[in-house]
């Protein structure tokens, strides 16, 4: 009996997407004339050649088993054309070619628990880091936070009435996946990690926890005459990176390992430049399974936002116009030295504002 030909494994990158398209964006690919937005959840865009295509978008819970999967693909092949995209934060997304699929599409869709909205400005998916399920330092799980704000601002996401558009995030540590956000929820372990020294030599290949270490703040020890390590906790930066190749440097901790809040960030160059994210708030509980303390603050947060700004102002924009302290007056936030800016150069970074002088 032949034996089943392995396919040969390819060097060159990913895919030539195009082979994936659904065949109206292949024709028209770089040849479009406009789009507009019908409704939210749908956008529909014309090409020079008189083709339309209208897309609709969905949101899904982000870490999807294989069974919500395969449903949204017969979704796609009974009331679509078969093709689907996800989007950055984790949106689906139908293309038709006929208008009149479009509304049998959407209650099929919202039937089966699946959000239509997400467009223009609205509160998109939260973006998420990917946590428990491929990374090894989370301290949160980020997916549970998501889940839980999102229950909340359900209808946000169906609806575009928020000033501009929204995005927001979560991260399950400080120092890597996590990318700027309107408003963002990152973990904080506030203590250097604990060493329990009679386990290290037992369990820790130490040159990997050291290298690990982005401040190279460990060091090997000798400690009670066995092989340890050290941690200078002047230069720690409470990361959390050195637990997972090494167990005994436990550094998760119910009291100090908390939330924090950080708003203002962007990447896009719409109206203004890309800014950076600044800490507003701290020290929340990371407390599941709904992590209501933070989604207090968040929701605060948020719809101080869609009350107070002006049409098209994104949250960083809002805040330059009505000042740091206008934001935490209204927001009802308390202010601490810590917030804002919680790097060394903040005292000049600070001074340099209209808005805070010390
Ligand atoms: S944010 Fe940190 S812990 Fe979470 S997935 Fe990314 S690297 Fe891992
Ligand atoms: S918590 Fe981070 S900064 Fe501190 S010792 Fe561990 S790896 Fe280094």
């Amino acid at each position: 009996m032949a034996q089943p030909q392995m396919r040969k494994a390819d060097e060159c990158g990913v895919p030539d997407n195009k082979q994936y398209l659904h065949p109206l964006l292949a024709k028209n690919y770089g040849n479009w004339k406009y789009h507009d937005r019908p409704r939210p959840g749908v956008l529909h865009h014309v090409a020079h050649t008189g083709d339309e295509v209208w897309t609709v978008r969905a949101g899904t819970q982000r870490q999807m088993d294989v069974g919500t999967i395969r449903k949204l693909c017969d979704i796609a092949d009974q009331y679509a054309e078969g093709h689907v995209r996800f989007t950055i934060r984790s949106n689906i997304e139908y293309m038709l070619s006929k208008e009149s699929m479009v509304a049998p599409l959407i209650a099929k869709l919202e039937a089966e628990g699946f959000p239509v909205g997400g467009t223009g400005n609205s509160v998109s998916m939260i973006a998420h880091t990917q946590g428990w399920l491929h990374c090894d330092i989370p301290g949160t799980d980020a997916s549970g936070v998501v889940k839980s704000l999102m229950d909340d601002l359900y209808e946000e996401f169906k609806r575009e009435d928020m000033p501009n558009r929204v995005h927001l995030s979560t991260s399950c540590c400080e120092i890597n996946c996590g990318g700027q956000a309107d408003i963002a929820i990152i973990i904080q372990h506030t203590k250097p990690p604990k060493i329990n020294h009679d386990l290290v030599a037992n369990v820790c290949e130490r040159p990997a926890v050291v290298a690990r270490c982005p401040v190279a703040a460990i060091r090997p020890a000798l400690v009670n005459g066995r092989p340890s390590l050290e941690v200078d906790e002047k230069k720690c930066i409470c990361c959390g990176a050195c637990y997972p190749p090494c167990p005994p440097m436990q550094i998760n901790d119910p009291e100090h390992s908390k939330l924090a809040i950080w708003v203002g960030g962007k990447n896009s160059n719409a109206r203004a430049k890309p800014t950076f994210m600044k800490m507003v708030a701290s020290g929340l509980p990371n407390n599941p399974p709904r992590w209501t303390e933070v989604g207090d603050v968040v929701k605060k947060i948020l719809f101080t936002y869609k009350e107070d700004a002006r049409p098209w102002e994104r949250l960083s924009d809002w805040i330059d116009r009505i000042g740091w302290p206008r934001f935490f007056e209204k927001t009802e936030l308390p202010f601490t030295k810590y917030l804002i800016d919680d790097w060394r150069g903040s005292r000049a970074n600070l001074n340099a504002s209209t808005h805070i002088r010390f």
